[in-house]
């Protein structure tokens, strides 16, 4: 049983390794360029914000306009559904937060209305 133990272990000390840089225009030193590492998501959000857009996953706030229910306050979305939150009144220190869903436009406890407009995707 000792002998099978000192087996494996000699053996598994006994593989080689190498190491290679992960690319060959970095130096030792020097970390590679993000964008040669992301894949993915990850790869589309970096291209957009090289393209520009600062705000690839709409995160930033929404200026409401008239907010009337022949114009309401258009809201893009990538999805069938997305949470809205209203600062009903200028100094309010709370934010009304509700669902809005595709094709059914939704009027806040203010009276402004909210309408889910489909975006695609970056
Ligand atoms: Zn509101």
């Amino acid at each position: 049983m000792a002998s099978l133990c000192r087996r494996a272990v000699f053996q598994a000390c006994s593989r080689t390794f190498s190491t290679a840089p992960v690319c060959g225009k970095y130096r030792r030193d020097q970390m590679p360029d993000p964008m040669d590492l992301a894949t993915g998501l990850e790869k589309r959000e970096l291209l957009a914000y090289q393209s520009g857009n600062d705000d690839p996953f709409m995160m930033k706030g929404i200026i409401r306009g008239p907010g009337t229910k022949d114009q309401p306050n258009e809201v893009p979305s990538a999805f069938n559904s997305r949470i809205v939150g209203c600062i009903c009144e200028e100094d309010s220190t709370s934010i009304l937060w509700m669902w809005l869903h595709s094709g059914i436009p939704r009027r806040c406890k203010c009276g402004h209305w909210f309408k889910l407009v489909k975006k695609t995707p970056i």
